[in-house]
């Protein structure tokens, strides 16, 4: 038991169960008690190991492909370079080290980080102190953006709804014999599913993600109307089918309502959402991260890097190269999409 389980189960007691969002809202968030609000997650030490942790090609090769649009755009200055749900910084130190040699690149950009963890932030301004930080995405200034998000949508909480007939049952969480457990709502018909009714059936679990749709929204606007490009990166699939809520602890699976605020909480992402908010902006064909990194030249650099190594560090940076491109690792599980103007080409690396 931990003490934001304390508190939840007062609040369940007094007010009745709680959506599978609100209690992932709490255990990654909650002020004092949050997973992301307490704690520095991520590497070998921590709870799960991302991307930029694993190699610093998969910075570099962000940093190429974003430049690239900034360059097939005509380089506009200034240029917002932000990036959604920083972690430990190491993303953007690693895409800001790659791209110093691009004439012009670094006087035009300003980097802008969305981040609501505290601890997180201070861990951040270490790697990158010239950034400047949002709570939200709102407050980015009005200008050309160049946005990455890697497991960023994944930690957004989301609500679980099972189909019965032509309505659903929320599964939520409720307390009993001082724990958590997970229970279902009455049926009943949800506007928000409506276009679901045609591809489940009686049983199906579908996860909906209510911060989803307005945070894509604001991006697509953005570049609609100033110009740029974002890049989503993240576990997932087209359309949500499934439970996916999965707790992470010491890089081992955990029972999600057996220690909130002390595991890691996250959901796979459904691209076909984020695809459905992407106007007046265009969105990317759904590209596997392998793939997506292969057509950056992921081979090559780490043919290039390889050069320079031997013994265990050798060892280590073959094996990061597979991690994050093999399909048995990574290469598949991960995709990538990307929000572009209308007018523009996609970012390098993915389809129109
Ligand atoms: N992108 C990093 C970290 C991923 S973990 C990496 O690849 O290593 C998720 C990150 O999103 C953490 O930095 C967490 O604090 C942040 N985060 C989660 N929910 C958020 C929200 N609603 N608003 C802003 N940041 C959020």
């Amino acid at each position: 038991m931990t003490p934001l389980a304390d508190l939840l189960l007062a609040r369940i007691a007094r007010d009745g169960p709680i959506s599978i969002a609100s209690f992932m809202a709490d255990a990654l968030m909650h002020p004092v008690h949050g997973y992301y609000a307490t704690r520095d997650p991520f590497g070998a030490a921590g709870d799960f190991t991302t991307a930029p942790e694993i190699s610093q090609m998969f910075g570099e090769l962000i940093g190429l492909s974003l430049t690239q649009v900034w360059l097939d755009q005509g380089a506009p200055d200034p240029v917002t370079l932000a990036e959604l749900g920083p972690g430990r910084g190491t993303l953007m130190a690693d895409i800001l080290r790659a791209t110093a040699a691009v004439p012009g690149f670094h006087a035009a950009v300003t980097v802008h980080f969305v981040e609501t963890s505290p601890h997180l932030r201070a861990l951040q301004a270490e790697r990158v102190p010239q950034a400047r930080w949002h709570d939200r995405i709102d407050t980015l200034p009005d200008a050309p953006l160049l946005l990455v998000a890697n497991e960023f949508f994944d930690a957004l909480p989301i609500r679980q709804f099972i189909r019965a007939g032509a309505g659903w049952r929320e599964r939520m969480v409720g307390a009993q014999d001082g724990h958590l457990f997970f229970g279902l709502s009455d049926a009943a018909p949800l506007a928000l599913l409506a276009p679901r009714l045609d591809d489940t059936q009686d049983g199906d679990l579908v996860e909906h993600c209510p911060a989803l749709p307005g945070i894509v929204a604001a991006i697509a606007g953005r570049i609609a109307a100033h110009g740029g490009a974002a890049l989503v990166i993240d576990y997932g699939d087209w359309q949500s089918l499934g439970d996916t809520l999965q707790a992470l602890a010491g890089h081992a699976p955990a029972d999600p309502l057996a220690a909130p605020g002390a595991a890691d909480l996250t959901a796979h992402v459904d691209f076909a959402a984020i695809a459905a908010h992407a106007a007046p902006a265009r969105h990317s064909r759904l590209t596997r991260q392998g793939v997506f990194l292969e057509r950056l030249g992921i081979t090559a650099r780490a043919r290039k890097l390889a050069s320079g190594l031997n013994g265990q560090a050798l060892d280590a940076h073959v094996a990061a190269h597979r991690r994050l491109t093999h399909p048995s690792e990574m290469g598949d599980l991960f995709k990538v999409m990307a929000l572009f103007p209308a007018t523009a080409m996609p970012p390098a690396g993915l389809d129109p």
